[in-house]
């Protein structure tokens, strides 16, 4: 099952990623992660991208599509896969669809998570991550069982990201709606598009994602 997961930033990709990769137990496939990791690694591609990343601009294509390229070939991803956030241009939607048929691979389904711009910026504004193993919260909407301890791995070290600043935020937002637009069309048009309402708690929205991957 090939899959990939589109939304604007704090739709609940990230999120409902965890619940999809948990359940199906297919690797995930984050550019946001995979660039984070190389800037606190410091290695070339982390330095390449932080000036973007920091600006809430997005990284230039040529750089993004080699990652997942590189990601795609790898051997993990025969049983499926699922992508989230990438394609996040049109230009890297098509170097998908090359991908992809060069590794003889396709897209089953596209999901799209909506969710309104007032509730997104809310949404960042109180997002804290589990340094340990990644897993997403939110300080009202979604925090951990027990305070301060991750549900998933009992981590106690949680962080902020650099990039959910109001003053990133509202570039982030801008950025990706306009790029998103073309992206969404293009899968319409291939008949792989599912939208779902994300502006519902948690486990509604997995309940719908659940059935989009079923069916
Ligand atoms: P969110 O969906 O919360 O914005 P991500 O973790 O997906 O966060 O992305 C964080 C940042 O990483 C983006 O603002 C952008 O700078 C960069 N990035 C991630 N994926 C891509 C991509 N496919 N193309 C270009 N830049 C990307
Ligand atoms: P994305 O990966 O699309 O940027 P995240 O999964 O990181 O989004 O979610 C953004 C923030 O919103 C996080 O703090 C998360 O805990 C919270 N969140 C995710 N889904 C929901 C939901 N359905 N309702 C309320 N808050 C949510
Ligand atoms: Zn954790």
């Amino acid at each position: 099952m090939n899959l990939i997961l589109m939304g604007l930033p704090g739709a609940g990709k990230g999120t409902q990623a965890e619940k999809i990769v948990d359940t199906y137990n297919i690797p995930h496939i984050s550019t946001g992660d995979m660039f984070r990791e190389a800037i606190k690694n410091e290695t070339e591609l982390g330095l390449k991208a932080k000036s973007f990343i920091d600006a809430g601009d997005l990284v230039p294509d040529e750089v993004t599509n080699g990652i997942v390229k590189e990601r795609l070939s790898q051997k993990d991803t025969d049983k499926g896969f699922l992508l989230d956030g990438f394609p996040r241009t049109l230009d890297q939607t098509k170097a998908l669809d090359q991908m992809l048929k060069d590794l003889n691979k396709q897209i089953d389904a596209v999901i799209e998570i909506q969710v309104a711009e007032d509730v997104l910026v809310e949404r960042l504004a109180g997002r804290f991550i589990c340094r340990n193993c990644g897993a997403t919260y939110h300080k009202i909407f979604n925090p951990t069982k027990v305070e301060e301890t991750c549900d998933r791995c009992g981590g106690h070290e949680f962080y902020q990201r650099e990039d959910d600043k109001p003053e990133t935020v509202k570039n982030r937002l801008a950025v990706n709606v306009k790029a998103s637009e073309p992206i969404l069309a293009f899968y319409k048009e291939a008949g792989l598009l599912y939208p779902v309402d994300g502006d519902r708690d948690i486990d509604a929205v997995f309940a719908d994602v659940q059935k989009i991957i079923q069916k």
